[in-house]
This record gives C-alpha cells, sequence and structure tokens, in this order.
C-alpha cells in the first residue's frame, strides 16, 4: 500500500478522513499535530515552550518536527506506508522529507489536496473535541460527528477534551500561516506529477469515496 500525505487548511476534516483510511486499510495515521501534543504533555521547559507556540499558532521549528518525525515513521508499523496528517507544512520539510525517504529508501506516496471553504473549517474548530488517548475527533455541533455519549469518545471510552488552539484567534493565525507557509506546496506536489485535489465541504462519506478512487489508481 502506499503512504498518503495530506495537504489541507486548519480543520479541513484530515484527521477525521486519516482515521477511516485507517480502520479501513490498516495504515498507520501520523500526525504531527499528535506527535507534538504528546511531546508537550510532559513537564519540561521545552515542552512549555511548545505548547505556547502551538497555542499561538505558529509552526514549531522544522528541526523538532523532522525529529519527531523520523523517529515515527522508522517503526516497523510503517513499513508498508501510512497517512502523514500535518506534514509538510513548508517548501522545506518537503525537501527534507524527500531526502530522508531516500535514506529510508521509501517513496513518496500519493498526496492529496483537501479543500474546505474558511467558513466551514471555522464552523469544525468551534465544535472540535478530541480524545486525548486513541485521538479520534468529534463535533459537538454536527449531528453526524458527534460522540454517542456527549464528551466520551465511542472508540474507547476515554474523556474527550477540547485543543487549546481550536479558538477564533488562533485559527486565524493558523489559517493565515497556512496560506503563506502551506498553500505554496500545492504547486510543488503539482509540479512532481503527485497531486490530487478532492472536496470536503460537503460530507466526510463524499471526501472519503473520493479518496478510495485515488487509492485504487483513478484520479
Ligand atoms: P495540527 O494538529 O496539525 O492542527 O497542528 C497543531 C499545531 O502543531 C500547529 O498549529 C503547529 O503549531 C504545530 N505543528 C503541527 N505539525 C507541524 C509541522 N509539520 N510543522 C510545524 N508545526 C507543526
Amino acid at each position: 500500500m502506499k503512504s498518503i500525505i495530506f495537504i489541507a487548511p486548519p480543520a479541513a476534516g484530515k484527521g477525521t478522513l486519516s482515521r477511516m483510511i485507517e480502520e479501513k486499510y490498516h495504515l498507520p495515521h501520523i500526525s504531527t499535530g499528535d506527535l507534538l501534543r504528546d511531546a508537550v504533555a510532559s513537564d519540561t521547559p521545552q515542552a512549555k515552550e511548545l505548547k505556547q507556540q502551538m497555542e499561538s499558532g505558529v509552526l514549531i521549528s522544522d528541526e523538532i518536527i523532522l525529529n519527531l518525525l523520523t523517529e515515527r515513521i522508522k517503526n516497523s508499523d510503517c513499513d508498508n506506508g501510512y497517512i502523514l496528517d500535518g506534514f509538510p507544512r513548508t517548501i522545506k520539510q518537503a525537501e527534507d522529507y524527500e531526502k530522508m525517504l531516500k535514506e529510508l529508501g521509501k517513496t513518496l506516496g500519493e498526496v492529496i489536496y483537501v479543500g474546505v471553504s474558511k467558513d466551514v473549517a471555522m464552523k469544525r474548530i468551534t465544535g472540535r473535541v478530541s480524545c486525548p488517548k486513541c485521538k479520534a475527533v468529534y463535533n459537538e455541533f454536527i449531528e453526524e460527528s458527534k460522540p454517542k455519549v456527549p464528551g466520551v469518545c465511542d472508540r474507547c471510552g476515554s474523556i474527550l477534551v477540547k485543543r487549546s488552539d481550536d479558538n477564533e484567534e488562533t485559527f486565524q493565525v493558523r489559517f493565515d500561516t497556512y496560506m503563506k507557509s502551506t498553500e505554496p506546496l500545492i504547486q510543488h506536489y503539482e509540479e512532481l506529477g503527485k497531486l490530487h485535489r478532492i472536496s470536503n465541504d460537503v460530507s466526510k462519506e463524499l471526501a472519503f469515496k473520493e479518496i478510495e478512487t485515488i487509492l485504487n489508481g483513478g484520479n
């Protein structure tokens, strides 16, 4: 199975779509945001600094991200491919990643751009809650994405939490950072002939169907 990279604005639903692929195709879901959130759970000065940066919506240094990611990808569960959610976020990260793949003898796989309007993304941000344990994502305001029991994870029963960077102010910074640093990746992957575009404005089921067509060799 090929690896998948998602490029998308914040709250486009790439976490949810990654989970759907993980469940059906058994590819591990690697979210650099989740790797960072796990890293900031410790009580070190570096963890505090990372937490502050994430809460303000700016990008974390490439070195930290690359180290976390390299360690994760070396795990044997990634041998047959994986889903990358939230990485790369800059042209520099994309270039470093391509070097890393060469060194590890791995291939890039498919790159999927998930389009969503800013209004829909903002609505998703304000209602989003997630599971700190199994990382499942829900939305309190969207009927089909609500947990069965309010505040409790359907998958593992843990108490759901709201991300501290899911507020209007940080969303603005994250969206602007995305437009400036991450959008140029669309052209980068288009030039490599690797880019597929889907929309996640209507429903996750529709978006998932489009992803399956891509995975089965269509466009
Ligand atoms: P996410 O969970 O993908 O929305 O990421 C949450 C936050 O983690 C972002 O706003 C950034 O501060 C940081 N982050 C996640 N992935 C990266 C990355 N590839 N490069 C730099 N910062 C990142």
